[in-house]
């Protein structure tokens, strides 16, 4: 069985070929500034080199169209023909509480996703013109939508609900939802897996550190608490976002710097962080290039570690006690020093890391806990293109979906 995932942002498809029975993805790439001058896509068979071809895109169903003929083209193609395909899987951002899986996407499904534009009006809108290009170009085959909201889904109220109004929550739907959930989900069923225990017998916390940033506290499986909130703003500190603050600050500043709304969302969004606060850079690569030399690059890494390390210390309390902090995302998987700094000083909590097997570069997933820890630390390279084909290949079976 062959998925086509795809993951459409306002200017961008990325795309992966997945056979999901064999877990292995046969191509993948992306198609970046589509309507803009210089379109590019960028792809990648599993058994090539790279290929980059500009052109002219003008809207996604152009790009997934380029997509489809590159996946068939004679010399960088991993397809004979389009029926090949047996399914698209979606990734869609925000499913609200409609959803608390993955599911076959029918006009109700569009209409559920068109109704959650309010809450992330960034990202939905764009996925949605996704699904309806992909499904104008392959009418006769299953899509499925999985959403990024789904896994935290099982929350409890007391993890969920914000102290506001209740009313706030039932007109207007605000509370946590969380997000990266199919990271997560991934990160801490293959943390299990590699721990060699079930998972409902496991307290895992998981750390997403890409770009954006979330911890997630897992329980029999289960997310109970995460960091991000009703938009992917809160929490940790992330490369452009601010994460937590005293909300009076925004009142405050705009007051102050005279700032509207939309000015007020882009600093909170773009110009924070630690782009904000080393005021050199959003990429920890650069943050930990300068880490030595320059005081602002160093005060911004430690405040996304402190920061996460009161995150692990407050999950550790809500789960009752922690079995496996598993890292993953850009940062998560390559960054010995954001690993180190995090964890120091939790050897009160039974964590231990082991400086050296921390210091390994590797791609595989691994264990970097000291043998005499009680808590496992490990790296779980994260893959949420192959759970979006699993579920899609399960939907399209009738199979329950896995954990
Ligand atoms: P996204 O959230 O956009 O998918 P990634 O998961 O690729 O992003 O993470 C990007 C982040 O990972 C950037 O801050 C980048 O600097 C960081 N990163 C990548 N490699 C390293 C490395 N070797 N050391 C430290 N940080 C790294």
């Amino acid at each position: 069985m062959l998925v086509l995932v795809l993951n459409t942002g306002s200017s961008s498809v990325k795309y992966q070929v997945i056979n999901p029975e064999e877990k292995k993805a046969l191509a993948k790439g992306v198609v970046e500034r589509i309507g803009m001058a210089g379109a590019v896509l960028t792809h990648k068979p599993f058994d090539r080199d790279e290929v980059k071809l500009s052109g002219e895109i003008i809207d996604h169903k152009m790009a997934i169209e380029y997509v489809l003929s590159i996946l068939l083209s004679k010399n960088h193609g991993v397809i004979q023909n389009k029926n090949e395909i047996d399914a698209v899987g979606h990734r869609v951002v925000h499913g609200g509480e409609a959803f608390s899986g993955s599911v076959l996407i029918t006009d109700e499904v569009i209409k559920e996703v068109r109704r959650c534009i309010d809450f992330a009006p960034l990202h939905n809108p764009s996925n949605l013109r996704g699904i309806d290009a992909a499904k104008q170009l392959l009418p006769n085959i299953p899509h499925v939508g999985v959403f990024d909201t789904a896994f935290h889904q099982s929350m409890p109220p007391h993890a969920y609900l914000y102290g506001l109004p209740y009313v706030l929550y039932k007109r207007h739907g605000i509370r946590r939802y969380g997000f990266h959930g199919t990271s997560h989900r991934y990160v801490s069923k293959h943390a299990a897996w590699f721990i060699g225990k079930p998972i409902e017998s496991l307290k895992i916390i998981t750390c997403h550190l890409g770009n954006g940033c979330s911890i997630a506290a897992i329980e029999n499986g289960k997310s109970i608490d995460t960091s991000m909130g009703f938009t992917p703003l809160e929490g940790l500190l992330m490369g452009t976002r601010s994460g937590d603050m005293d909300p009076a600050i925004i009142l405050h500043i705009m007051s102050k710097e005279e700032l509207g709304m939309n000015d007020a969302n882009t600093m909170l969004n773009k110009h924070s962080g630690l782009q904000g606060i080393s005021g050199l850079s959003s990429d920890m690569r650069e943050i930990e290039n300068d880490y030595h030399e320059n005081s602002r690059a160093k005060l911004a890494h430690d405040v996304f570690t402190y920061r996460l390390k009161k995150y692990i210390g407050s999950y550790a309390a809500a789960l009752g006690g922690v079995d496996c902090i598993a890292f993953t995302g850009g940062i998560g998987e390559n960054s010995d020093l954001v690993r180190a700094n995090t964890l120091s000083g939790m050897e009160y909590m039974g964590v231990r890391l082991d400086q050296e097997k921390n210091k390994l570069r590797s791609k595989e997933e691994r264990a970097i806990h000291h043998e005499n820890s009680a808590v496992q630390v490990l790296v779980i390279p994260t893959n949420e293109e192959l759970v979006i084909a699993l579920d899609t290949m399960r939907i399209v079976k009738g199979e329950p979906l896995a954990i």
